[in-house]
């Protein structure tokens, strides 16, 4: 095979696999939307989720307060009997009183702490609801953005794999040089030379390296754009036979 056609194929596997690789990086934005969808009902979630266990724990913190203050009034109250004077009587009166005060005001922070208790919860319920339906949605399409991603890095190493294998047969300073035309020019290394033009930026040859080109295999290249450029009905000729 000469280099020409070892170049041509290459060129085609490179092509074939920038084009697959490109496809592969198109597929994440199919499903960019329903993850920032996701995203967003996550963090209200987790917000109101956090929300919640606050409240849960003043709630718990509350009623153990208004307990222990009851627990207090019992105890003072049994207390009570064995006084034996008016003063300490009336002093313990007060006490249970001051008490007693202190924990209706308790059980009045306690019920703005319920009704917000219970919004949060029913918000908590429709937000996990909600995040639960957005993220099965997106778990399903992951599964299948996962499948087809895979499939795209199988063609790729497939292609990877015949390339090494193709470019194997070629002189290691050309296949760099090669490679670093390929970057710079667009994915077109290797172009017919036409009509005494160069296909690939469409500039005059000379008569002298179109004649060059047509007698000999040997890598020409572009003197205006650097491609390697060969005679095309060498190429027609050599396929045929
Ligand atoms: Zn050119």
């Amino acid at each position: 095979m000469t280099n020409v056609k070892v170049l041509l194929d290459l060129q085609e596997i490179m092509s074939r696999s920038r084009m697959v690789e490109a496809e592969k990086q198109k597929v994440p934005l199919e499903v960019a939307d329903l993850k920032s969808l996701f995203e967003e009902r996550e963090t209200k979630f987790l917000a109101a989720k956090l929300e919640f266990e606050q409240l849960q724990k003043e709630k718990r913190e509350k009623e153990r307060e208004i307990e222990e203050e009851r627990d207090k009034v019992e105890r003072a109250k049994s207390k009570l009997m064995s006084i034996k004077t008016n003063k300490e009587y009336y002093a313990m009166l007060k006490e249970i009183e001051g008490t007693k005060r202190a924990n209706a005001a308790r059980e009045e922070e306690l019920l703005s702490i319920l009704a917000r208790y219970e919004e949060v919860e029913k918000r908590l319920a429709e937000l996990s609801a909600d995040v639960g339906e957005v993220g099965a949605r997106y778990r399903e399409r992951m599964v299948d953005i996962e499948a087809r991603m895979a499939k795209f890095d199988k063609d790729i190493s497939r292609l990877q794999a015949r390339k090494a294998e193709v470019a194997a047969s070629l002189d290691k300073g050309l296949a760099r040089r090669f490679e670093m035309i390929f970057d710079r020019r667009g994915g077109i290394a290797i172009v017919a030379a036409r009509n005494q033009s160069c296909m690939g930026c469409h500039m005059n040859i000379s008569p002298q390296l179109f004649n060059l080109l047509q007698r000999e295999d040997r890598i020409h290249s572009c003197p205006n754009c650097n491609r390697i450029i060969y005679y095309e009905g060498d190429q027609a000729q050599q396929a045929g036979g």
